[in-house]
């Protein structure tokens, strides 16, 4: 059992603390945000996570997992810090550090004795080192010693918790055997393969995994383009391509590119580092703008329909940029839904569970609807962005009874052409040849 603080109570903090206290030790997550921590201590979880709530609870009841904002005491009572707040985007496109170096600094004025300090935010090659140096530079006592350790996070938001359990290697960079062998032996109960490198390319594994994830989607939804410049049917295209195991079939989606809170900021950030190495990283910039284009994609193909949208009443399926997550960051819809209101469209947009977010973004320039089917009542066309459960089940036959004007555009090819062409209905989607 090793006790363990976990800085930064946020998507990632919040999940692997409550997989390091599920395997038996004894983990405080604490937060520079005091809401956020109030909620968690009064059993309400601030994200939306599948399956979540209930290890949380059980836990805490188990007195193995608390939370606190008393960063300063929670360091100095655990082996094991972890940093796991924020590294957004900052305007330049590289990571903004300046949580990392604020937790460092804090936990440099606060430690007391030997510590193991592992990094888990995604951060750019150099930070580890970083890290080491505002520690060391901030100790108030300079007898005390540690190691700094990066071991990053590479859980998929909406099945967080059954990955950080799950999880298929753990990736460990390290100066010390010794901090290494600690962290290795932490891993144990996960039962998985354990990858030991050098806090360098540890802090490379998980850029050059999320953008090699990034390129391969931007690939298959260039690919859908061609299809459907020259006739051809992506999604067949890419179960022939996924078949052979050299390729494999996931992330061969075509759709509106991807989103959310990693692969848009860490492919930048690649392209950043990549740059301040004095190499240019041209394949991470196309696979970049590929996917700004690809969003765009469905406007054009609504505009394509209807001609103008002045005055038209599209509904928006899902807003989030996956389903079974409440995370709006970088998602497509926040490009998708201003394209629209600029050609004069009215939007009625439906997402059971990121909606409450997107008043953020959108206040009340768009309706929000509490249900699918109201979504898309008189509508003039139905825009699928998000492949939420509640509207892959759709029935085509209802849809085309409550709908203004027969004509959906999905980004997510849900649908079945042929079930769309059954029930009258003009659809196009991405890479496959359309039904007018
Ligand atoms: P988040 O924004 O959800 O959470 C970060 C938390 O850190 C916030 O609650 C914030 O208040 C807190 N924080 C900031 N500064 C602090 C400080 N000095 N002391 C204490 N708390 C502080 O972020 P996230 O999505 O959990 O991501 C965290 C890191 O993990 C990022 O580097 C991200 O790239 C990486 N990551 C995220 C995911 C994901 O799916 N979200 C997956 C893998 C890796």
């Amino acid at each position: 059992m090793k006790k363990i603080t976990v800085i930064g109570t946020g998507y990632v903090g919040l999940v692997s603390g409550t997989s390091f206290a599920d395997i038996g030790n004894e983990v405080i997550c604490c937060d520079i945000d005091s809401n956020k921590i109030e909620k968690l201590k009064q059993g309400f979880i601030p994200i939306y996570e599948p399956g979540l709530e209930e290890v949380v609870k059980k836990n805490t009841q188990l007195g193995r997992l608390s939370f606190t904002t008393d960063i300063p005491g929670a360091i100095r009572s655990s082996d094991i810090i972890y940093i796991a707040v924020g590294t957004p985007m900052s305007v330049t496109g590289a990571a903004d550090l300046r949580f990392v170096t604020e937790a460092a600094k804090t936990i440099g004025q606060h430690l007391n004795d030997y510590k193991v300090v592992v990094n888990k935010s995604t951060v750019p090659v150099g930070t580890g080192k970083l890290v080491q140096r505002m520690i060391q530079s901030h100790l108030s006592n300079p007898h005390v010693t540690f190691d700094v350790v990066s071991n990053p996070e590479f859980l998929r938001e909406g099945s967080a918790l059954k990955d950080c359990m799950n999880m298929e290697r753990a990736v460990i960079g390290a100066t010390s055997e010794k901090a290494a062998s600690i962290i290795a032996e932490l891993h144990k109960p996960f039962n998985t393969e354990i990858v030991i490198t050098t806090l360098e390319s540890a802090e490379m594994i998980k850029y050059a995994s999320n953008a090699f994830l990034a390129t391969k989607i931007s690939f298959i939804n260039a690919v859908a383009n061609i299809c459907e410049r020259v006739g051809a049917d992506v999604t067949e295209v890419s179960r022939g391509m996924g078949l052979d195991s050299r390729i494999g079939s996931r992330f061969l989606n075509a759709g509106i590119g991807y989103g959310g809170s990693c692969f848009p900021k860490d492919t930048h950030a690649l392209v950043h580092i990549a740059e301040s190495a004095g190499y240019d990283f041209h394949l991470m910039k196309s696979v970049i703008r590929t996917n700004d284009q690809q969003r765009l994609v469905v406007v054009d193909k609504v505009k394509e329909v209807l001609g103008s949208l002045r005055g038209r009443t599209i509904a928006v399926l899902g807003l989030a940029f996956k389903p079974n997550t409440d995370d709006m960051r970088d998602a497509p819809s926040l490009q998708i839904i201003p394209a629209l209101l600029r050609e004069g469209a009215k939007i009625k947009a439906y997402d059971p569970i990121a909606a409450k977010e997107a008043v953020v973004h959108f206040g009340d320039q768009i309706e929000y609807v509490e249900e699918p089917y109201d979504t898309i009542l008189n509508a003039d066309a139905a825009l699928i962005l998000t492949e939420w459960e509640q509207v892959v089940s759709m029935d085509p036959k209802q849809m085309r009874k409550l709908m203004n004007m027969p004509v959906v555009i999905d980004g997510r090819n849900i649908f079945s052409p042929k079930t769309m062409q059954e029930n009258g209905f003009i659809y196009h989607s991405i890479g496959r040849p359309p039904i007018h």
